[in-house]
């Protein structure tokens, strides 16, 4: 413990490997500290899927760009495939065609186009269901297997970067050039807090002041429908969960109807998303549930509506489940994220909105630049 770090990085899920690899970027010395073996938290359960199109519209939208851009210039680098590519929203519903109109109508519809029925048929048949009016599609995604991704992540910052980790330590206090850990103390001059879900170890005071809850989600693995997916697949439920469409005008009329139409799937939380991984299997989900500590058991009812949904969009039968599993994230009413300054050379970064995969990297250049200053251009 008598090195000394420029950086000091708590929790080594996706958040935190992004702000060590802004950091390396700037030439800083870093050290990463987390106290399970590797990461086991939301970054390792999620799709994996990094997703521009229904970000909410502005800044959440632009910090997905820029993260997407940083995930396709480093995955080839560290040994991670991009598994798939852009995105089809099947729209069922003429209240859904409307919303996707009305999205493809502001800057965030860029790239993006929405097809008729006959369109989407010709081009994507095998996942178009028989009552589908259209689909929305986008070209801007791209998609990892994060339960790899993650470790080849860490492997290449410690090898291309020359970033440290410590695991299996547990950070209890933080004040540079001090951190108090499991295992002694280690010094750093600054240090930024990356703690996913854990808003009591540090900074706790600091963390409720953002009225954070914790949201639980069920996933599924399913066997291989046999063919490749031409990209990762999102139905009309998504149009009223996900910001950047939820929040037209158009979606209202949308969500009265899904009230009266998939009222148990709302409950639930219940949207799709479809992701397909190398072998052929299917990441598909979700439910979210929300509170103070959301019950780990996920329910059968979340399930029954994941997959009567995977039907209803895509037409075919659900393969069998092969895993089950839940996962938790920070939520909170009014920021989709945030970065606190404990003090002078500390920096505090929770994603509370889901969306830690496909906007870290963004978020992570943004707290390096508030911590060091903007970057020159030049080596430091
Ligand atoms: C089921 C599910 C699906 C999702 N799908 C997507 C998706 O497809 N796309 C997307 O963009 N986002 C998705 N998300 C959200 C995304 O996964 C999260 O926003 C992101 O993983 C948060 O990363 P994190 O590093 O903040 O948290 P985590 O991955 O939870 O990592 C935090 C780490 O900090 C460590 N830690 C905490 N406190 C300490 C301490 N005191 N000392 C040492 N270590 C500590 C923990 O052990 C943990 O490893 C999904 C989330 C879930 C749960």
């Amino acid at each position: 413990m008598t090195e000394t770090y420029d950086v000091a990085i708590v929790g080594a899920g996706i958040i935190g490997l992004a702000h060590a690899l802004a950091a390396a970027k700037r030439n800083k010395r870093v050290v990463v500290i987390e106290r399970d073996p590797r990461a086991d938290g939301a970054s390792i359960r999620n799709f994996g899927f990094i997703t521009v199109t229904g970000q909410e519209r502005g800044e959440s939208w632009r910090l997905a760009r820029a993260t997407r851009d940083i995930w396709a210039e480093i995955a080839p680098l560290a040994g991670i495939a991009l598994e798939q590519k852009g995105l089809i929203l099947t729209l069922r519903r003429p209240e859904a065609m409307a919303v996707a109109e009305a999205f493809l109508a502001t800057e965030m519809g860029e790239g993006c186009e929405c097809l008729g029925a006959v369109e989407f048929r010709n081009r994507y048949g095998r996942i178009a269901a028989p009552g589908a009016r259209g689909a929305l599609v986008s070209p801007h995604e791209v998609r990892v297997e994060s339960r790899t991704a993650l470790p080849l992540l860490a492997a290449w910052l410690a090898a291309a970067h020359g970033v440290t980790f410590m695991t299996e330590t547990a950070v209890h206090a933080v004040a540079p050039p001090r951190l108090e850990t499991s295992r002694g103390t280690v010094h750093a001059a600054a240090a930024i807090v990356c703690p996913g879900a854990d808003f009591v170890t540090l900074f706790g005071d600091r963390i409720a002041a953002h009225r954070p809850q914790k949201c639980r989600l069920s996933m599924l693995r399913l066997a291989s429908p046999g063919f490749r997916l031409p990209a990762p697949v999102m139905s009309d439920l998504s149009l009223v969960r996900y910001a950047g469409y939820a929040a037209l005008p158009e979606a209202t009329a949308l969500r009265q109807r899904l009230e009266t139409e998939q009222a148990t799937h709302l409950a639930n939380g219940v949207h799709l998303i479809v992701v397909q991984s190398a072998d052929g299997s299917l990441v598909v989900g979700d439910s979210h549930h929300y509170g103070d500590l959301p019950p780990p058991f996920a329910p059968a009812e979340a399930e029954a509506c994941i997959l009567d949904e995977f039907f209803r969009a895509t037409g075919l039968p659900p393969p069998p489940v092969t895993e089950r599993w839940v996962g938790t994230y920070p939520s909170a009413p009014d920021r989709t994220f945030f970065i606190d300054a404990p003090s002078q050379d500390v920096r505090l970064v929770m994603v509370t909105s889901g969306t830690g995969a496909s906007t870290g990297f963004g978020i992570a250049e943004r707290t390096i630049a508030d911590l060091f200053g903007p970057a020159t251009g030049a080596p430091e």
